[in-house]
């Protein structure tokens, strides 16, 4: 067990920040282990593990955050955890806690209330409190008055059960929503025209970790924040090449980091992080010898 896996229930709110007249609540489904090799891919350990320490078994600890974002008209959620559905081998492994409503609870946040849920993949990570299972097995949705929003090319890729990346994909997750029309497809062409899910908060794709990955812009009053997925899973990962054995497209992920920085730090942006308990959101500079470093945002718990 790693030292620092089980967070208590004082700090399962990451935090609370305010993007112009958004207010935004940094919440957590708890934190989960993965291998500090994969998370790393190419890095050597000698430098991956001063920033990331690993455990006996190699595993570094990482946060499933979820930011929820109120305009004023709308509550968004972006991003649904691993959720309570694990299987107990995979729960021993990762030593995942379920804990997203506790943490909406600690937010205020009803789970009727939300209007909108938009996964940037649909990695088991990412949407695993999509939906839940009732005692008699029926899987009903997590937000009963929300509509959902993904990629169409995520949920193509999720069906196809390739042998590299089935046991992220599970169907539970997405394709009951899809059934009943309470989760829209998008595809490129939707997101070119009309990027906005509702507005000042839109989508924008950044592939590489999977093909159609989206970051999601929060944007008010001259204020903008990004919440970047994969892309950039924690403050460590904000190195271009610092990219993860799990990304598909390592080269095309190095670009899209490239693309990002040239935008996120001349802009101010407030980047969220999904997988950095400690650091949820930073601001971003160049330090003098050019390399990209992360200053944890002032947030309030
Ligand atoms: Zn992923």
């Amino acid at each position: 067990m790693h030292p620092a896996a089980r967070p208590t229930d004082a700090n399962l709110l990451r935090g609370n920040l305010t993007i112009g007249d958004f207010a935004l609540s940094i919440c957590s489904d708890g934190t989960y282990l993965l291998d500090g090799g994969a998370m790393f891919g190419v890095v050597p350990k000698t430098l991956w593990q001063k920033r990331a320490p690993a455990d006996d078994e190699n595993r570094i600890l990482l946060g499933l955050n979820t930011v929820v974002v109120r305009t004023g008209t709308a509550t968004v959620v972006i991003e649904t955890g691993i959720g309570d559905r694990q299987p107990e081998k995979m729960q021993q492994i990762h030593q995942n806690q379920a804990r997203l409503p506790a943490s909406l609870a600690a937010a205020g946040v009803s789970q009727h209330e939300v209007t909108h849920v938009i996964n940037t993949h649909l990695h088991f990570d990412h949407c695993g409190w999509n939906t839940t299972s009732d005692p008699n097995g029926t899987i009903r949705p997590t937000f009963p008055n929300a509509q959902y929003f993904a990629h169409r090319g995520e949920v193509e890729h999720g069906h196809l059960q390739l042998d590299r990346d089935k046991v992220s994909y599970l169907s539970p997750n997405y394709d009951p929503l899809i059934a009943t029309g309470q989760m829209t497809l998008l595809d490129d062409e939707m997101i070119r025209r009309d990027p906005a899910i509702v507005p000042g908060i839109g989508v924008e794709l950044f592939p590489g970790h999977t093909a159609q990955m989206m970051g999601v812009h929060i944007e008010s009053q001259g204020e903008h924040a990004c919440y970047i997925g994969d892309l950039m899973p924690t403050s460590h990962h904000i190195e271009p090449t610092w990219v993860m054995g799990y990304d598909l497209d390592p080269l095309l992920c190095i670009a899209q980091r490239k693309r990002f920085l040239a935008r996120a730090i001349p802009e101010s942006w407030v980047v969220l992080f999904t997988h950095d308990h400690h650091v949820p959101a930073a601001t971003l500079s160049l330090n003098d010898k050019g390399k990209p470093v992360a200053t944890p945002y002032e947030i309030i718990i």
